[in-house]
């Protein structure tokens, strides 16, 4: 998730606060603060909103602390995960790859509606033992605190558990859909399709609530539902292209007959003679009997025609030493991350010293493409 800010390292895991989360901090804070204005106006407002905020901080670290289970637990299965991030609807630990088993799975997923539900009853006993009895309205700003963040991570295990996959509870479907029928795609398959339902039922709801009139309130549920809905369906899509490039290497679908280019060469002789005339993709530049880097049509597009005759491939190729390189023996899974994480599409397969080719994200798409019409 980009546009986040950086708050530092936790047990390793970068921990970011993407902007939005700011604005739900202040909606918190707001209707906490109203909530505690009406119910005890004799506490006066500087401890009202000095416990608002104390209560909002409570519950990020709360959250926090839901996240970092999923990634404690993904990393004792031998996941890493680089970074968790909070943003308006919670928090996303991004653990690197899905996991391969089901048990992992399960594990993973129930263990943050677990700490939640740990964390709502710990601080509901807090609350007790300062004397707040159920189901009497707290009376006194810590136990009131403490009550909110009880009923409100209960809540969060509740709504985690709510079997619409990516939420955890899709993810525990999941895992057991995997075990039942021992194909991880159809479990895939079927926990998105539940997720899809739910997410399209959060919609259907909030749009009659708003209707209804309960404004706000009503928008928000059908946009959590929204996000559901594309959360479903990306994690589908993302699921199935892991398995459909499973045993995949870059050898198998990399593009291998790449054409010498003399750096001194201009764009305009390379766009006439081999650009448009060779039907090939991988254009290498070499610099002094070197390689040196990588031209694509994406380096001239940048440049105008006017330019052409002018501009040498040296001033436009993408130098190999700023780009990744793969081997040919690099699953197709990773060289695809890698492109995301450079932001570019396409990469050198290098085996030692020497440039066997190029993979691009077109090469990818091709390979399942052709598994697909051959119905594999
Ligand atoms: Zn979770």
């Amino acid at each position: 998730m980009r546009s986040s800010i950086r708050l530092g390292k936790l047990f390793g895991i970068e921990i970011g606060l993407h902007y939005s989360w700011f604005l739900i901090a202040l909606l918190i804070t707001m209707s906490l603060g109203s909530q505690f204005q009406e119910s005890h106006p004799e506490w006066g407002s500087n401890i009202i909103w000095a416990l608002a905020v104390l209560t909002a901080l409570l519950f990020f670290i709360t959250l926090l602390a839901h996240e970092m289970s999923h990634a404690l637990v993904a990393r004792a299965r031998g996941l890493t995960t680089k970074t968790i991030t909070l943003f308006a609807l919670g928090g996303v630990a991004q653990i690197e790859k899905e996991p391969e088993d089901a048990k992992t799975e399960f594990l993973v997923g129930i263990v943050g509606p677990l700490s939640s539900a740990v964390i709502g009853l710990v601080s509901l006993g807090i609350a007790w033992a300062l004397g707040w009895r159920i189901p009497a309205t707290p009376d006194t700003p810590l136990r009131a605190m403490f009550v909110w963040l009880g009923y409100i991570n209960l809540t969060l295990a509740a709504f985690n558990m709510i079997p619409g996959y990516p939420l955890d509870g899709g993810r525990i479907l999941r895992s057991i859909l995997w075990v039942t029928s021992r194909d991880a795609v159809r479990a895939t398959e079927r926990a998105a399709a539940v997720g899809k339902v739910i997410a399209l039922l959060f919609i259907a709801l909030g749009i009659f609530r708003f209707f209804g009139g309960a404004g706000f309130g009503g928008l928000w549920i059908a946009f959590i539902g929204w996000f559901l809905l594309q959360a479903a369906t990306a994690s589908a899509s993302s699921v199935a292209l892991t398995a459909g490039l499973k045993g995949v290497r870059v050898s198998d679908v990399m593009t291998a007959d790449c054409v010498m280019l003399d750096g001194n060469m201009n764009v305009e002789e390379f766009v006439e003679s081999y650009l448009l005339r060779s039907g090939k993709r991988c254009f290498v530049v070499q610099q002094n009997g070197e390689v040196a880097g990588l031209v694509t049509p994406h380096e001239i597009k940048g440049l105008e025609r006017p330019r052409w005759p002018y501009t040498t491939l040296s001033d436009i190729m993408r130098p190999l030493d700023q780009l990744h390189t793969v081997a040919p023996t690099t699953p197709v899974m990773e060289a695809l991350e890698t492109m995301g994480r450079d932001d570019v599409n396409q990469l050198p397969v290098v085996s030692g010293n020497h440039l066997d080719g190029i993979i691009t994200r077109a090469n990818v798409l091709q390979f399942l493409q052709t598994r697909a019409e051959l119905g594999r």
